[in-house]
């Protein structure tokens, strides 16, 4: 199925569990929202704090203030520089469990955004993508939801299901539907705001062989022509 953005009427939520999620999921269509335009609001929902973490030189609170700045710059070349954006700072692979008052104060601020917002469609991490704050992003806001009752027409998106997923990880048979959106016309934006997010890219935080690295692999993979949703199919 294709993704028609002259239905989207906005506004828009897109939730991105670390900076960089927002371009390598949602780049071509955050990308083609702006230029019709129409309201998204993006949320980062951790520090992104935990990528170099045997750097000496960038200690977690550094690299968290870097990763934001990269970020406020990728959604300047997706052209979404007047656009509302948030950063939740939660901790990066140690987003606070369901029951800790952590988590509740979390759950209050998403319940503040999905009110105000009341977005038409949320761009969601896949509720099952190999990484535990895609997962836990995706239940966050999917209890967000329901406390407000307010409940937008729902698309995820995979960034690590190809590389990292076992078979339960991916869609059952009926569970959801892919949608793909054509963003051949935003692609060079969309490459463009990749090349933001630096120090994702074995750039500036060079005293950690540990540290983590988009593959050319993974860009590859995820820089293309088309963008991949899915979407939950009605209930029986
Ligand atoms: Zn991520």
């Amino acid at each position: 199925v294709l993704l028609d953005v002259s239905e989207i009427t906005g506004p828009v939520l897109v939730v991105a569990p670390h900076p960089d999620d927002e371009t390598l999921g949602c780049g071509g269509l955050i990308a083609s929202l702006c230029q019709k335009p129409i309201a998204v609001h993006t949320v980062f929902v951790t520090d992104g704090g935990s990528s170099h973490r045997q750097s000496g030189q960038w200690p977690r609170k550094r690299i968290s203030a870097l990763r934001e700045q990269e970020a406020e710059e990728a959604l300047f070349l997706l052209g979404a520089a007047q656009q509302d954006r948030t950063f939740l700072r939660l901790p990066d692979a140690a987003m606070p469990p369901d029951g800790t008052p952590e988590y509740e104060i979390a759950l209050k601020r998403v319940e503040q955004i999905v009110a105000t917002l009341r977005p038409s469609h949320a761009f969601l991490p896949w509720r099952r993508d190999p990484h535990c704050d895609h997962r836990d992003s995706w239940s966050l806001f999917t209890a967000g939801f329901r406390q407000v009752g307010h409940y937008p027409q729902v698309l995820e998106y995979a960034i690590w299901l190809d590389e990292l997923g076992t078979g339960e990880d991916f869609p059952t048979p009926g569970e959801v539907e892919r949608v793909e959106l054509d963003i051949s016309r935003q692609l060079d934006l969309k490459r463009s705001a990749i090349t933001a997010h630096r120090s994702q890219l074995g750039e500036i935080i060079l005293d950690d062989p540990t540290g983590f690295s988009l593959t050319p692999a993974t860009l590859d993979r995820l820089i293309k022509p088309i963008e991949t949703f899915w979407r939950s199919c009605p209930a029986p």
